[in-house]
């Protein structure tokens, strides 16, 4: 197959596969109606067990590519189309804020049932470090740090503008309340880091760069930033055991940019 048709390929949609999560007890897509290369014996029974929850997911029930979308996979491969893609519909959820910024709606409905949870479940508090950022702060955010740092550093640890999370309105950090480890790795330590860890999935949530998958997200560990890709996609995650969005989606992902 010629470099132009793959990459022709992973213009639209992602090729589910394409990057093999394949954790124990996962199920096998269903056969659609693929070509039978040889009419020869008949399959034997599977000996593999059921899927454990939630048979039939349809992966292309969404768009991983529209920014709009719940779904969309953006990373250091995959920008944003457009480059400035703006929500239409960010707000302002009655949560505490470090830094007051809006969120997509279906993001804050998520996010407050989270913080409620975790206080009623766990009594703790959370606060939003940061949420929505615009392609002009995310400019912003990534010239300061590559000023101070380097562009190499720069680029394991803040998003180029139209790569961002934060620009798609579905991206939150999360910090503890009181402040601890804030932007921090030992955040994952902190009891709110440990409860959204294992109960974000619940709110449509997942921990988006998880310490293992650095070569997959393109982003080193980051136990605050939760993504929201709504409930049933996340169930489905949690279901499954894959725990990036590259790997269920088979989408390219990686640590460096296209040149
Ligand atoms: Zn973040």
């Amino acid at each position: 197959m010629s470099g132009a048709l793959i990459a022709v390929l992973f213009l639209a949609g992602c090729a589910a596969g394409a990057v093999s999560a394949a954790p124990s007890g996962h199920r096998p897509t269903p056969h659609r109606s693929s070509p039978a290369p040889t009419p020869a014996r008949p399959t034997p029974t599977p000996t593999v067990p059921p899927p454990p929850t939630v048979v039939g997911f349809d992966k292309t029930a969404l768009s991983v590519d529209d920014p709009a979308s719940t779904w969309v996979v953006v990373n250091k491969s995959r920008a944003l189309n457009p480059l400035a893609y703006v929500p239409a519909d960010l707000t302002y959820p009655d949560v505490a804020y470090v830094n007051h910024q809006p969120m997509r709606q279906d993001t804050a409905a998520g996010l407050v049932a989270m913080f409620h949870a975790g206080k009623a479940e766990a009594g703790l508090d959370f606060s939003v470090q940061s949420a929505y950022r615009s392609f002009e702060s995310q400019t912003g955010v990534y010239d300061d740090d590559v000023a101070r740092n380097g562009q190499a550093y720069a680029d394991t640890d803040t998003a180029r503008p139209g790569h961002s999370e934060h620009q798609t309105g579905l991206a939150v950090d999360i910090s503890a309340l009181p402040a601890q480890c804030s932007l921090d790795a030992c955040f994952g330590e902190t009891a709110q880091g440990r409860w959204l860890a294992a109960n974000a999935w619940r709110f449509g949530f997942i921990l988006r760069y998880p310490a293992d998958k650095v070569a997959v997200t393109g982003f080193t560990y980051e136990p605050w930033h939760f993504r929201y890709v709504g409930i049933p996609l996340a169930t489905e995650l949690h279901a499954t055991g894959v725990t990036t969005l590259e790997e269920f989606f088979g989408c390219a992902g990686g640590t460096n940019y296209p040149s």
